[in-house]
């Protein structure tokens, strides 16, 4: 496994793997879990080599706190990909990726960085949107793989490649979770041993939505939602939404022929949980 730390030293040794070669590309932001290493494993099945990045972007974090906090784990992350045999890693520092200021670009996603995580986090979908379309100048992957534990970001990310027709194939990755069902998330770690206790509650919530879905209307199901956490003294709901998975327009009504998901965003302190779930 080579690992590299400039664009430059990366760029010469990709040239290595020929042009007939495929490349696979895994964005992460360290701290690395056995759902990041699910994804290098199936870019590894897909493709004749694989990069797998680390870099915490600073432009998508819109509170100082989150960024300072977020887990760093480099020794272990690089330890982890040896054993999944990913080829490269890039590590690269803030001014390889923001060569002139630490900004985001603006980005039209036609609404869907509008909602969800885009209403509750300003300016994140533009700090994600610049770092991914950065990466992917700088590393040409032939496929870029994208987990559905952040579905609203998967969707975002392939609206930014067809808008600026970069050719890379998307790939989304099923969510990984711990036994008891909590998505896998770097934040976990972050968690006291009461409120990790608690965690679980979030996908059985999302199960209990995706199982009362067929019969029963989409307000009694928020209400539902809303109830459980109500009356939770550690899990605090940022928010539930039920929405169209394309547009991710969040839906009052179910019309038929359209694919629903449910998004939910809950608070255990300050460490804040994401989760969503296919409804039909
Ligand atoms: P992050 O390091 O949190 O930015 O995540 C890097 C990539 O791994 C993103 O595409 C995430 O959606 C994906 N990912 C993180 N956690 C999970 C998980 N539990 N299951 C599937 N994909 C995940």
């Amino acid at each position: 496994m080579n690992v590299f730390k400039t664009v430059e030293l990366l760029q010469k040794n990709l040239l290595s793997i020929g042009e007939n070669n495929s490349l696979g590309f895994v964005p992460t932001m360290g701290a690395l879990h056995e759902g990041h290493l699910s994804i290098v494993k199936k870019a590894k099945k897909d493709n004749d080599f694989v990069v797998a990045s680390i870099f915490v972007n600073p432009t998508q974090f819109d509170k100082a706190d989150d960024l300072k906090s977020y887990p760093k784990t480099i020794d272990n992350d690089l330890k982890l990909l040896k054993e999944v045999q990913c080829d490269f890693v890039f590590i690269p520092g803030v001014e390889d990726v923001y060569p002139e200021n630490v900004q985001s670009n603006d980005f039209d996603f036609e609404g869907l960085d509008k909602v969800m995580e885009g209403a509750f986090r300003t300016g994140h979908f533009d700090g994600v949107g610049t770092v991914v379309k950065r990466l992917f100048e700088i590393v040409n992957p032939t496929r870029a793989y994208f987990g559905e534990k952040d579905f609203q970001q998967l969707q975002i990310i392939k609206k930014m490649v067809e808008k600026n027709k970069i050719t890379v194939q998307i790939v989304p990755c099923e969510i990984y979770r711990e036994k008891d069902g909590l998505a896998m998330s770097s934040r976990n770690t972050r968690l006291n041993e009461e409120q990790r206790k608690e965690a679980p509650l979030i996908q059985q919530t999302l199960l209990k939505c995706k199982k009362l879905f067929p019969e029963k209307d989409i307000s009694f199901i928020e209400k539902m939602v809303l109830s459980t956490f109500k009356t939770n003294k550690i899990l605090e709901l940022e928010y539930f939404e039920i929405a169209d998975s394309e547009t991710l327009l969040s839906a009052k009504d179910k019309s038929p022929n359209v694919k629903y998901r449910a998004f939910i965003a809950v608070f255990a302190e300050k460490v804040r949980l994401i989760d969503n779930i296919a409804l039909n």
